[in-house]
């Protein structure tokens, strides 16, 4: 994988329908031009949709990905679920494991560290979501917190190579508040610093996501070590989503 690229990774959530895919296409003219030659966009829509972006994204450089998995690799009795394996066969690449949205409705540090082992397995990328909560942060908890859940999350896994490490402190989901920019500087190093400890990887590719949008892009670009951003509602738009990559890249 190469390591120059800056990465935009779609999150939409519960959003879609089947037109919806059509709202691209500018975001595909976009990708295509010379310009965003290093810039990776990936598409995490609802499993409903994921066939139809891969079809539309086909001859582009724009890959798609899935927003969680079952840890099962195999086929079973698993109503509402979908294994990694399932997501590589549709065409994604990548697949979102312990978004703290999921780990609100039921992922463990236990779970989540299977779903990597399997998407691993099914050779996937996955983008490792990680972060504190409000609480945590006013009780200056956020340095133990991530460390507990990177290390939970990648236990007895050696082979980082296809993990994106997305720092999201959950109070700033969905809530228009972004870190201050040196301390996410800041907490970014530490991540660096944590993962450099336990995994002698000094390359590692870390996200940010949290309320990222395209005036407050301006700041978070500025922070070198962070290699993309994982965006929620503001993918949703393409013109707002366009905004972003744009500014990053110009
Ligand atoms: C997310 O869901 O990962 C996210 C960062 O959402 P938002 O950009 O809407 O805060």
């Amino acid at each position: 994988m190469t390591n120059n690229k800056t990465y935009f990774v779609a999150n939409w959530k519960m959003h879609g329908s089947v037109n919806s895919v059509q709202s691209i296409k500018n975001v595909i003219k976009l990708s295509k031009k010379p310009k965003y030659k290093n810039t990776k966009i990936v598409y995490c829509p609802p499993y409903t949709l994921i066939r139809q972006f891969v079809e539309k994204t086909k001859k582009t450089k724009i890959d798609v990905g899935a927003q969680n998995c079952h840890f099962e690799n195999n086929f079973g009795s698993f109503t509402g679920s979908v294994n990694a394996n399932m997501i590589k066969n549709i065409g994604s690449k990548f697949v979102i494991i312990g978004h703290s949205e999921s780990r609100i409705s039921g992922d463990t540090n236990k779970t989540i560290n299977l779903k990597i082992k399997s998407a691993i397995k099914a050779n996937l990328k996955i983008i490792f979501c990680f972060g504190e909560t409000l609480k945590e942060k006013r009780n200056k908890m956020t340095n133990k917190v991530i460390n507990y859940q990177i290390k939970k999350g990648l236990h007895k896994i050696k082979n980082i190579k296809n993990i994106f490490f997305a720092y999201e402190p959950v109070w700033s989901i969905g809530t228009g508040i972004i870190p201050k920019i040196n301390e996410l500087d800041k907490q970014v190093r530490e991540i660096k610093k944590i993962i450099k400890k336990n995994y002698k990887a000094k390359n590692a590719k870390i996200l940010y996501g949290g309320s990222v949008n395209s005036q407050n892009i301006l700041a978070l670009k500025k922070i070198s070590s962070i290699k993309g951003f994982l965006i929620g509602g503001a993918s949703l738009n393409s013109k707002n989503f366009i905004d972003i990559i744009k500014k990053t890249i110009n």
